[in-house]
């Protein structure tokens, strides 16, 4: 991977976390006013949930961010530090590059698909 695309990956993981981020101390707001009218303002969110529709992201990313917010901001985290590592875009099972068409759906993928779906299917 070129330090061009890893600077895109970066910058994609920074700010999927920082949409999610947004959207965590959204909700957290949100319960914390008790059902105040929507009235125009749909700050944080929506701004947010606009960008994640560009493009770059697809269903699964999206998906993935309804599933388990917190548990993504470790998973950013964790894809940032092996990018300090110069192991990023690798499968940790099995050594072999993760796809970037993967990488640009989950850019915080720790396995290409194919071990992915047999992890998945071990369980
Ligand atoms: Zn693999």
């Amino acid at each position: 991977m070129t330090k061009s695309e890893l600077a895109k990956y970066k910058k994609l993981l920074i700010k999927v976390r920082e949409a999610i981020n947004g959207d965590i101390n959204h909700i957290a707001k949100e319960n914390l006013k008790s059902q105040r009218e929507s009235s125009g303002d749909l700050s944080g969110y929506s701004f947010h949930m606009a960008d994640m529709a560009s493009d770059s992201y697809d269903r699964e990313l999206s998906l993935n961010i309804a599933g388990g917010e917190q548990e993504i901001i470790y998973e950013i985290d964790d894809a940032l530090k092996r990018m300090e590592e110069g192991k990023f875009g690798l499968c940790l099972s099995c050594d072999k590059k993760i796809p970037q068409k993967r990488l640009n759906a989950v850019p915080y993928a720790k396995y290409c698909i194919q071990c992915k779906s047999k992890e998945e299917k071990d369980k």
